[in-house]
């Protein structure tokens, strides 16, 4: 039985995840079809991995239930999302952008 360690979800676990992002060269790219994005693999080169702002297929998100990994932080990065945002705070986020561009 594989015990799940909750991570927290957390600014600075963030910043961590963009940095070894950037410095591991991870690059986002959506797909045209489907508007899907998708996240390059940095263990192997002929791989990506399905990656939304909140969501991801590597092994850290799916195995580990891990909130934080640098595939969302370089898509919310590229997006210019803020790094760490709660689901309630995304939708926060998205009521003041409507009423800023109302
Ligand atoms: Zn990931």
């Amino acid at each position: 039985m594989l015990r799940r360690i909750s991570r927290p979800d957390t600014p600075a676990r963030w910043s961590a995840a963009l940095g070894r992002a950037r410095r591991e060269g991870v690059s986002v790219r959506q797909l045209t079809a489907s508007g899907a994005w998708i996240a390059t693999s940095t263990s192997d080169p002929h791989s990506a991995y399905e990656v939304s702002v909140y969501r991801c297929t590597c092994k850290a998100a799916e195995f580990g239930d891990d909130p934080v990994c640098k595939h969302r932080a370089m898509l919310r990065y590229h997006l210019r999302l803020p790094l760490h945002i709660s689901a309630s705070g995304m939708a926060s986020a998205a009521a003041s952008n409507l009423r800023q561009a109302a």
